[in-house]
């Protein structure tokens, strides 16, 4: 990087389209992975971030050696299709320097490909079409890995022709939709109108020429935007419980740097949760965030980059200073506030206090954040909002649910909530299905039997909790997927009511 210019951090891309036009496929083809072909039946659940470093971009894209890329990598964010999921979609754009919208090819423009595109434009992300499924022309030749203009050269007249209408029609379709587009490699106006790049998922073609736009194209475009800054920028996006690691936040940082050590300021439903990072770990590069095996550990972590927080103390940590006479109180407290992380809420920002800083201040700034998060209701967003995540608890005739993250738990009642599903909730809880869970679950065996059941998701189900609640005759339900988990439910009704 030349002296006079700006340092420029990763862009931040987010992925869209209707479900099956291939979002996840297109991001495994990029890193050569498969995570679609494990994920429960083929649907992504949960928000991924992937961080794509230039070198291998280089790599893929068969770029020459002195040809400059002025960014550090690529940071993706891979966002569920699935209707009941449309907060995380908008929450995993409002952190995007772009989208890419993936349209399958032989289908056109779809309901969601429609609602990605409301959601762009209510925040502003531009974004480029992947035009996928190439590869499902009639008669296409494979071209493993090739620029797309090189592979449509060596099509027939029939493929070449068929692509033509095809194209056509979703330009038109794009144009019904206030957008104009092109074809990237006609598009002389790149800035004004759309590009689109024909794409295929399963062999490759376009490929190279998708991620030559967004390391190439894109920061010469947006170079302010990408222009690295010390504040720290960061998103939280899903709490889980990891079995060895405890209670972990996954956050996609947009600027600055984070530390061990840092003291950090998380907004939960319950107010501010102040914290130390333990530890910082990241998915080795090409793999995502969510995916399950071995971490790097880093002492620090410059943006962007999609990081997983530690920040649970271990047990010997805890009870060393007991040792050393601290206040059985304090370690109380301890826990209490660790607990409380678990309801830390996607979507919020994470706040670091730095030394000097007032943390009173600091907390106050959150506590703005989170009553913001509750009140605002986007009128652009069909999900859930966190008010109503937390008004199902009063219900009072309902089912139990329990998830592994706020972000699923937010999407199984989303799913519940619409108008073909309608099912009550009478509470809910975080991690794993506990004998407390079951007590309080099985208040609906008095009050109304076909509620009787804890739908319990990507959790596990503690053997005192299953042995209880076979005891008293309440239902727990397991399943790998959220409409699989609300059909069993309904199943297991209709065999109540024969
Ligand atoms: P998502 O719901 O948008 O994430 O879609 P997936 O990535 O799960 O893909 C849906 C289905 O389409 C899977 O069976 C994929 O194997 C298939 N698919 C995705 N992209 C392509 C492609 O470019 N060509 C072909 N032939 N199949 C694809
Ligand atoms: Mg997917």
């Amino acid at each position: 990087v030349a002296g006079d210019e700006k340092e420029l951090r990763a862009p931040i891309c987010c992925i869209l389209g209707h479900v099956d036009a291939g979002k996840t496929k297109l991001l495994d083809c990029i890193r050569g992975t498969n995570v679609q072909g494990r994920e429960a039946g083929g649907i992504t659940q949960q928000i991924g971030a992937t961080y794509l470093p230039a070198e291998n971009i280089r790599d893929r894209t068969s770029l020459k050696a002195e040809t400059a890329i002025k960014v550090p990598g690529l940071l993706v964010i891979d966002t569920p299709g699935h209707e009941s999921f449309s907060k995380m979609r908008s929450r995993g754009l409002s952190m995007c320097d772009i989208a890419v919208v993936v349209v399958d090819i032989t289908k056109g423009l779809e309901k969601q490909t429609v609602e990605s595109l409301h959601l762009l434009r209510c925040h502003n992300v531009s974004f480029i079409v992947a035009l996928n499924k190439v590869d499902r022309l009639y008669g296409w030749k494979e071209c493993t890995n090739a620029p797309i203009v090189e592979a449509l050269k060596k099509q027939s007249d029939d493929v070449k022709s068929e692509y033509k209408w095809r194209l056509t029609k979703v330009v038109t379709e794009f144009k019904e939709n206030g957008f104009n587009t092109a074809p990237y490699y006609e598009n002389n106006k790149k800035k004004k109108v759309v590009n689109i790049v024909p794409t295929s998922a399963e062999s490759g073609e376009g490929v190279p020429d998708l991620l030559l736009l967004l390391v190439r194209w894109l920061p010469d475009i947006i170079t302010d935007k990408l222009a690295y800054d010390d504040t720290i920028e960061c998103t939280v996006l899903e709490v889980n419980e990891h079995k060895d690691l405890g209670t972990t936040v996954d956050v996609v940082l947009i600027n600055g740097v984070l530390r061990q050590g840092d003291q950090v300021i998380v907004c939960t439903k319950q107010g501010p949760v102040t914290t130390i990072i333990r530890d910082l770990l990241t998915p080795h590069p090409m793999k995502e965030l969510k995916a399950k095996g071995a971490y790097k550990h880093h002492k620090e972590v410059r943006a962007a980059q999609g990081v997983k927080i530690v920040a649970r103390v271990s047990f010997i940590s805890i009870a060393v200073p007991y040792e050393h006479g601290i206040h059985c109180q304090t370690i109380h407290c301890l826990f209490v506030f660790l607990q409380g992380l678990q309801y830390a809420m996607a979507g919020t920002s994470l706040i670091v206090v730095k030394p000097g800083d007032d943390l009173r201040q600091a907390e106050a700034a959150a506590m703005q954040e989170i009553d913001m998060a509750i009140s605002t209701t986007d009128e652009n967003e069909k999900g859930t909002t966190t008010q109503e995540v937390s008004s199902i608890m009063t219900c009072k005739e309902g089912i139990y649910v329990q998830a592994s993250s706020v972000g699923t738990l937010e999407a199984i009642i989303a799913h519940l909530k619409s108008s073909s599903v309608d099912i009550p909730v009478y509470d809910w809880n975080l991690g794993p299905v506990y004998k407390q869970d079951v007590m309080k679950a099985s208040a609906m065996l008095k009050r109304k039997e076909e509620y009787a059941v804890i739908l319990a998701f990507d959790v596990k189900v503690m053997p005192e909790a299953s042995a209880l609640a076979a005891e008293s005759g309440l239902k727990i339900i397991t399943a790998d997927t959220v409409y699989r988990l609300v059909n069993i439910y309904t199943e297991h009704i209709k065999g109540l009511k024969e």
